[in-house]
């Protein structure tokens, strides 16, 4: 069946002589693979228009069962020109697609809601807004959608609603007494109110969190510390992107 898919490209990476090998995120089918034959060759013509971190039309067969297809013509159809044109956006929008790439790699059936969300995040990195705040909400929406939310609302210990400090191996808010008997320091009340705007909010309200705070970078830190203990991913794109942090 020829079908057409809108889709935002994650990887490329060599495969047999001449072709390339994608992974894309689609609404209708998640995270499928394309092969792209001849896209290597100097006279191909799709290879302008299969670059990472691009979205592109894709004409391709689509067979029930299978999440490799054979790439027929792509059309890139948004660029995310300041994205690519500099070094800390590509770090972090590499990111993004390493943690879509574990977190959807598994997820056979459609999923309009993860693409959604990358493609907000993608867009918002390029417009402009802090990189570290974009990731940062990027992972918490994420980690809704799978059910493994910081918990930001009571300690997570005992239910106490005054909170005193934050942990990402408790998995959200402590109050007084079960951080100490944990031996996890008090943290900063705007530190605590910073993190839960975050979560709360997510990349729908980017906007009116990117005033609450200068950095967000022990937000994002604790979110990629959270998914590793929590959902055993590891964001090696994050080593790379974090040299640029400073
Ligand atoms: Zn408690």
């Amino acid at each position: 069946m020829n079908d057409t898919v809108t889709g935002l490209i994650l990887s490329q990476a060599d495969y047999r002589d001449h072709d390339v090998m994608l992974r894309v995120m689609t609404k209708e089918y998640g995270l499928i693979g394309f092969i792209a034959a001849g896209a290597r060759k100097m006279t191909s013509k799709n290879a302008g228009s299969i670059l990472p971190l691009t979205k592109a039309e894709i004409h391709f067969d689509y067979k029930d069962g299978k999440s490799l297809f054979r790439l027929k013509t792509a059309r890139t159809r948004e660029f995310f020109r300041n994205i690519h044109e500099d070094l800390v956006l590509s770090a972090a929008a590499s990111v993004l697609a390493d943690a879509c790439m574990h977190m959807c790699q598994d997820n056979p059936a459609g999923a309009p809601e993860e693409y959604e969300l990358l493609e907000t995040a993608l867009a918002q990195l390029n417009e402009g807004h802090p990189h570290t705040l974009v990731l940062s909400l990027y992972l918490s929406d994420m980690m809704k959608l799978f059910g493994i939310a910081a918990d930001v609302d009571e300690c997570v210990r005992c239910g106490a609603t005054t909170i005193r400090a934050l942990s990402a191996k408790e998995g959200g808010f402590l109050c007084a007494d079960c951080a100490s008997s944990l031996g996890i320091p008090f943290s900063e009340v705007s530190e605590l109110k910073r993190f839960r705007l975050i979560v709360k909010g997510g990349l729908k309200h980017t906007e009116i969190i990117e005033k609450a705070s200068a950095s967000f970078e022990r937000d994002l830190e604790t979110l990629v510390e959270m998914l590793r203990l929590h959902a055993g991913i590891e964001l090696r794109s994050f080593a790379f992107y974090k040299r640029f942090c400073h």
